[in-house]
């Protein structure tokens, strides 16, 4: 089902209620839209700003019919949404970005081949269904390689690297003996990403292209302009319209790259969801990356992103949320944070932007 540009007033359905959907609910209000959030956990972040909540299990079908009659549209904040509950719901509402592109992004296989098939570069990269295949596959690739699991990995989880001294075997027990990608490890010199969106238009808008520092496998920091050359930055936006175009996107994405010594670039994942690394336009940019998807889903017109100045977005992880009073009177200092009651380790609790002039 497609539809007609929303009026203000109209609900927009979020599946998913984490910290993603609560700045996507807020934006969405600051627009006079309405939100309907469904998430399994009665703690979802996202829970305690919207009009209305469904707490339910995404194969609850009483719950996802409901949920159905209640909205305008349906859209999602996290990337492994069931395709059954997906398919479910497209059959009564519109359901954007569509559900098949989920097919290709849930599957670390099918999005490095739909990529490569686009002429965009990716590691070298193997299926292992099975660990009597990865000897073959680790001839092929050579050492070092990172062993993923297909589905369902998220910072840095279901991965292992496999250098010189490592047993494959050790290797594909570490992540859960699951079909698996071997991919060649990259000598990166930097990781940048790219949040675009694409309207129902066709039109796509980029961000500037973000550095990414990561620490244990998460996000930590995110730095707007990446060091690039203006080559290479064009390069990133091109591979994200690409991709957004190819897939008749509608929302926002984020493309992860590699990029080599030199400036080549590779990609490394696609989140067809806003993203970590596109935090930084909140406080950065003329019209967020939340605002956009927002725009996106509801038929409107995308803004054209203007940036403030030199932007550096820090993820408070954990234990660090405790930083906020001290980041509440650092001068410039924007303190986000996503309400979980519960600390733990590698959690991502809030962050703060910070813009200086350029
Ligand atoms: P991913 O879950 O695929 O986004 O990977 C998480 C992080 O692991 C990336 O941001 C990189 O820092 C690192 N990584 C993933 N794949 C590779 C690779 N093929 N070569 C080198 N580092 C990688």
């Amino acid at each position: 089902m497609s539809g007609a540009a929303l009026e203000p007033q109209a609900t927009i359905g979020i599946l998913g209620g984490g910290q993603l959907g609560r700045m996507l609910a807020l934006a969405a209000a600051r627009l006079g839209l309405k939100c309907h959030v469904l998430a399994p956990s009665p703690d979802s972040p996202a829970f305690e700003v919207v009009h209305r909540v469904t707490c339910a299990d995404y194969n609850d079908t009483e719950a996802l019919d409901r949920f159905a009659a209640d909205v305008d549209v349906v859209t999602y904040e996290f990337e492994n949404v069931p395709a059954e509950t997906a398919t479910f719901l497209a059959a009564r509402v519109p359901v954007l970005p569509d559900p098949k592109i989920l097919a290709t992004t849930q599957d670390r296989l099918a999005e490095k081949t739909f990529v490569g098939g686009l002429g965009i570069g990716t590691a070298a990269f193997a299926a292992v269904g099975q660990p009597a295949e990865l000897a073959a596959a680790l001839a092929h690739i050579g050492r070092p390689a990172v062993l993923k699991t297909r589905r369902y990995g998220y910072d840095g989880k279901g991965q292992a690297t496999i250098r010189n001294g490592t047993d494959p075997e050790a290797a594909w027990r570490e992540v859960g003996g699951q079909p698996c990608i071997l991919e060649a490890y990259v000598p990166f010199e930097r990781e940048v990403s790219v949040v675009a969106a694409r309207g129902t238009d066709g039109n796509v808008e980029c961000f500037d292209v973000t550095e990414n520092e990561h620490r244990d496998h998460i996000l930590k920091v995110s730095r707007v302009p990446a060091a690039l050359s203006k080559a290479a930055s064009q390069e990133a936006r091109r591979v994200a319209e690409v991709i957004a175009q190819k897939f008749g996107y509608v929302g926002v994405l984020a493309v992860e790259l590699f990029v080599l010594r030199g400036g080549a670039l590779l990609v490394n994942e696609i989140a067809p969801r806003v993203h970590n690394s596109g935090h930084w336009t909140l406080d950065g940019a003329s019209v967020s990356q939340f605002e956009q998807h927002i725009r996106a889903v509801a038929g409107w017109p995308l803004g054209k992103p203007i940036r403030h100045g030199r932007v550096e977005m820090i993820n408070l992880i954990g234990e660090e949320v405790a930083d906020y009073r001290r980041w509440l009177s650092v001068p410039g200092a924007c303190v986000h944070l996503y309400g979980k009651a519960a600390v733990r380790p590698g959690r991502k609790m809030g962050h703060v932007t910070r813009v200086f002039a350029e």
